[in-house]
């Protein structure tokens, strides 16, 4: 049951999916918010600081994708949860969006049921988050020309392209860096990353370090930042500073 009032604005120019989101919403308590355009939209935002946007991607004037940017950009509002709703399914598009900053991404038609746990999966991850802490005041980790904004979750290159991190494997990538050269077991990385509690992960430690290592490494086969200690773990081998 969502908290009462907690607001969701939902940004799209089609008034029939305005009218559906809302009143879907509003049955599970969410207080809506609507805009048909992102120029309004970015208005509300400021004004009535919701706590989650939906947005479509394609609006008149300025587009879903545009607006996604300008909340990434402002402090005040690159923690937002962002939705994005599209009705391209494409896989690349899927990546901008969340290369954008997007938390997560819905293709038309959706189910309203499919909506409504999207939406609750972003704002209890958030929630998430914020109870359990990153290392005060830490703002991003950099590293041999790279940088993970813990704010965005948003990982750049050294060329300034953004590489779409999963959830597992950020959690990953930060335990790793706040750990920069010291040789770390696959159980304290499970525990640390809590990799086991977020979302359902099949996946084992190792094959979470090979898919950070194929969006990091140059040769993943001979890694220079992310090195296996035989028999002992992992170690991020490469100095790291700490941005505050
Ligand atoms: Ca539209």
């Amino acid at each position: 049951m969502a908290k009462t009032g907690q607001k969701i604005l939902i940004v799209e120019d089609e008034p029939d999916i305005r009218k559906l989101v809302n009143y879907n919403l509003a049955q599970e308590r969410f207080k809506v918010l609507e805009a048909e355009d992102g120029e309004q939209g970015l208005k509300i935002v400021q004004r009535d600081k919701p706590d989650l946007v939906i947005l479509d991607l394609m609006l008149p004037g300025l587009s879903g994708m545009e607006l996604c940017k300008i909340l990434r950009e402002r402090s005040e509002t690159e923690r937002l949860p962002v939705l994005m709703l599209t009705a391209k399914a494409g896989e690349a598009d899927r990546i901008v969006g969340l290369e954008m900053g997007a938390d997560d991404y819905l293709t038309k038609p959706f189910s309203p049921r499919e909506l409504l746990a999207r939406i609750r999966a972003v704002l209890r991850r958030r929630s998430t988050e914020v109870q359990q802490g990153r290392p005060e005041g830490v703002r991003a980790y950099r590293f041999d020309g790279w940088e993970l904004n813990l704010n965005t979750h948003r990982l750049r290159s050294h060329d300034g392209t953004g590489v779409p991190l999963s959830n597992g494997e950020f959690s990953l990538l930060v335990v790793l860096l706040q750990a920069a050269q010291r040789i770390l077991t696959r159980d304290q990385l499970l525990d640390m990353s809590r990799l086991h509690s977020d979302e359902v992960y099949n996946r084992t430690v190792d094959t979470q370090i090979m898919r950070l290592r194929r969006k990091l490494e140059t040769d993943p086969t001979n890694p220079r930042y992310i090195q296996t200690e035989r028999g002992s773990g992992y170690i991020f081998n490469v100095p790291v500073e700490t941005v505050y």
